[in-house]
């Protein structure tokens, strides 16, 4: 049985102001059945560290360095996270590779050093509008997880989670329908179950692009999306409880 887990990408936003009523609102209201965390700008960490270690919602970040230490200036290890109490870490997200050329490669080398450094990677793949309305999603979706099945082995996926992100659907407003998410999950999951049935199964793979409230529901009652990757709706306390709630 696998645990449903609302994960929120706090993206570049936020102040020691804005996020201090924003984790109080969270660790006040956190007993629900599924798992949360958020994933903060790296300077946040020590205030989520403080706020949350006492709470049932776990913290993270939104990157990792693929290197362990070294001349890596503007870099961030998986130790130097672990040092923060971070449980996950969220890898090759869309903008990561959009705006900063990050490729398959490097992602699958993150999401290696993420787990030697224990850390439980959140790997992020999906598809663009152009190559959706081409027929690719199911190319593009493979491609991205073949090279980390590859690079990592189908087994490192027993400790990390897979979140299907639509590039299309991302701060867009626009949600893939829980029909075309769960296709896209299902095709991942038996992806992985061709080369390992129990990861497979116990693998949770997020949705996520736009999720609200308000489509939470219906997303996440498809069996194959085991939650939600959240950015602009995890800003917002009512609104993220909510769709922890619906999870
Ligand atoms: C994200 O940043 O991973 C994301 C899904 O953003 P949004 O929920 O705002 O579409």
């Amino acid at each position: 049985m696998r645990r449903k887990l609302v994960v929120g990408n706090w993206k570049m936003h936020g102040s020691l102001a804005t996020n201090a009523a924003l984790l109080q609102a969270l660790v006040g209201r956190s007993e629900q059945g599924a798992e949360m965390a958020v994933c903060v700008p790296f300077p946040y960490l020590q205030q989520a560290h403080a706020a949350l270690k006492d709470s049932a919602v776990a913290w993270g970040a939104q990157d990792v360095s693929e290197h362990v230490q070294g001349a890596y200036t503007g870099e961030v290890s998986a130790a130097m996270l672990g040092d923060f109490g971070c449980r996950y870490v969220v890898i090759g997200h869309s903008e990561r590779r959009s705006l900063y050329g990050e490729s398959d490669e490097q992602a699958a080398a993150k999401v290696k050093a993420a787990l030697s450094g224990g850390l439980i990677p959140i790997l992020c793949v999906g598809e663009t509008l152009a190559e959706r309305e081409t027929g690719r999603t199911e190319a593009v979706v493979s491609r991205q997880l073949d090279v980390v099945l590859r690079h990592c082995g189908v087994e490192a996926l027993a400790n990390a989670v897979l979140a299907y992100e639509p590039v299309w659907a991302i701060g867009t407003g626009r949600t893939a329908t829980p029909g075309q998410a769960q296709q896209v999950h299902a095709f991942l999951r038996n992806r992985v179950a061709s080369a390992d049935a129990d990861v497979a199964a116990g693998l949770r793979i997020l949705y996520g692009g736009s999720v609200k409230a308000a489509n939470a529901v219906e997303l996440f009652a498809q069996p194959d999306i085991d939650g939600g990757l959240v950015g602009g709706a995890s800003l917002v306390a009512d609104e993220f409880l909510a769709i922890a709630r619906a999870a």
